[in-house]
């Protein structure tokens, strides 16, 4: 008897083009280009168009960049003995046949420069970039410029290959915390401050007290913070009252009357409206400032966990997908985002990245990794109780927590929605998807050869053990020394 075709076995045909990711170079250590990309082929049963490289890592840069000496360079900058930087990387994937896309993950900690950072409520900034600043964008906009020149230097001595687009991925822009009723979220540096004293007059400074606007959709727990983001951009002040009364997040209110309610939950609604157009605008700049001077347009990609609204982004993906035309003003020509039952794009184009809440698990696992090579975060954190291998075991673990959330299977094409022509067109809305080039076995080799400084905690087991090493003082004075 012969076996019958079903439908579903043509998932990979209709998946559209697909993408594959590399978020970190730390990858290539393991696989290389061929690998890589026959591992792609096995899992989704189709061939990657296109490889999409990151710019810059979480611990430092991949290359060299004009005005930006004294940046440390990542420890993944080579990330073999055949492949020693970034260009024989992008050579490498062009010889095997695939285009390239450039991705900039802009949460880098480790530009120095005060007035660029984030700032909380209280004014204490992180070693994150505040987008919105324009000095920042001419930062990020230049590691990024300097990636897509390297690029087309490559392939300018290349034929069927090229750069096809830029992404930036806005999936952690803005940091929430804080304690039940006390919640803070970012920014408050003087560019943010100064586009609401300009969009939205003293609207800022009834965030700046508690309990504020944000506890009716934002509430803090002991290990993170809950939030509501099932908000689409119509939204009432009731409706957004009557889920903080049903998901009880109205307890962050001592009074709770319903009329104190409504007038928060209108101010909330102006804070939200307000930070879309900063964020958008900041990432339209951060294009502008990449591309300028290019003969050549490239797609300006958005990389967005799929929510009806993002807090850690600031943007409303169904304004995002309002607002779009496709002569290519908008400012961004393609959202990538894990597809969720929320809210679906009609008009702006998209791709599926393969992966819960598409990069924000991913990033947030090379930031923590990142961070145990930085002296500041190692002495000055909880990190600094924990000795080398507890490190080690701790990234380990956290890897296999972010894979928990890997969509990595033929199968996940299944749930795809049909690709679908927008309105006036005869181009489908979903491109295609992106596939992540990070098995599950990626935290163990990753963990097992991490640079990892050694904090106070390794200085007691070392002496206890008699042995005279290297000890956190000393390292604290080789940095004041700046060696
Ligand atoms: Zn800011």
């Amino acid at each position: 008897m012969t076996r019958r075709q079903f439908s579903i076995s043509n998932v990979s045909h209709l998946a559209g083009e697909g993408i594959l990711d590399i978020p970190s170079l730390s990858v290539l250590r393991y696989k290389n280009p061929a690998a890589l990309l026959a591992e792609f082929k096995d899992t989704w049963g189709v061939e990657a168009r296109a490889v999409a490289l990151p710019v810059a890592e979480a611990d430092g840069l991949l290359y060299d960049v004009g005005g930006l000496r004294g940046v440390p360079l990542s420890s993944h900058a080579q990330p073999s003995q055949s492949l020693k930087g970034f260009e024989d990387v992008v050579k490498a994937f062009l010889s095997a046949g695939v285009h390239i896309m450039l991705t900039l993950c802009p949460n880098m900690g480790y530009i120095p420069g005060e007035g660029l950072q984030l700032a909380d409520i209280t004014g204490i900034t992180s070693a994150q970039l505040c987008i919105a600043n324009p000095r920042s964008v001419e930062v990020l906009g230049a590691i990024l410029g300097t990636g897509i020149d390297i690029v087309r230097d490559v392939t300018a001595r290349s034929s069927g290959v090229r750069l096809q687009g830029v992404a930036v991925d806005v999936t952690d822009l803005w940091g929430m915390g804080g304690e039940l009723g006390r919640v803070r979220a970012t920014c408050f540096c003087t560019t943010c401050t100064q586009h609401f004293s300009d969009t939205a007059p003293d609207l800022l400074k009834r965030f700046k007290t508690f309990p504020n606007p944000w506890s009716l959709l934002l509430r803090p727990t002991g290990s993170g913070i809950d939030f509501v983001s099932e908000v689409p951009v119509g939204i009432s002040p009731e409706e957004i009252v009557g889920i903080a009364r049903q998901r009880n997040y109205i307890e962050q209110f001592p009074k709770a009357e319903q009329s104190e309610l409504l007038e928060y939950a209108n101010l909330l609604l102006r804070y939200m409206r307000s930070r879309h157009s900063l964020t958008v605008g900041a990432i339209g700049a951060l294009f502008d400032y990449a591309c300028n001077g290019l003969d050549e347009k490239l797609t300006r990609i958005v990389v967005m966990e799929g929510e009806t609204y993002g807090w850690t982004s600031g943007i409303w993906l169904e304004e995002l997908d309002n607002a779009f035309r496709d002569d290519g003003t908008s400012g961004y020509d393609e959202v990538w985002l894990n597809v969720t039952p929320s809210f679906l794009p009609q008009r702006v184009p998209y791709r599926a990245y393969m992966w819960r809440r598409s990069r924000y698990f991913i990033n947030s696992f090379f930031e923590l990794a990142g961070s145990l090579a930085h002296a500041s975060t190692r002495v000055h954190t909880g990190l600094s109780r924990m000795t080398i291998e507890e490190c080690r075991r701790m990234v380990a673990e956290q890897w296999q927590q972010a894979y928990g959330s890997a969509l990595s299977s033929q199968a996940a094409l299944v749930g795809l929605p049909e690709r679908s022509a927008a309105e006036g067109s005869q181009q489908n809305v979903r491109r295609g998807f992106v596939g992540v080039g990070l098995d599950r076995d990626f935290g163990d080799r990753f963990s097992d050869q991490l640079v990892i400084l050694p904090s106070r905690a390794d200085s007691h087991a070392r002496a206890s053990s008699n042995d005279v090493g290297l000890d956190i003082q000393t390292i604290l004075k080789r940095m004041q020394d700046g060696g």
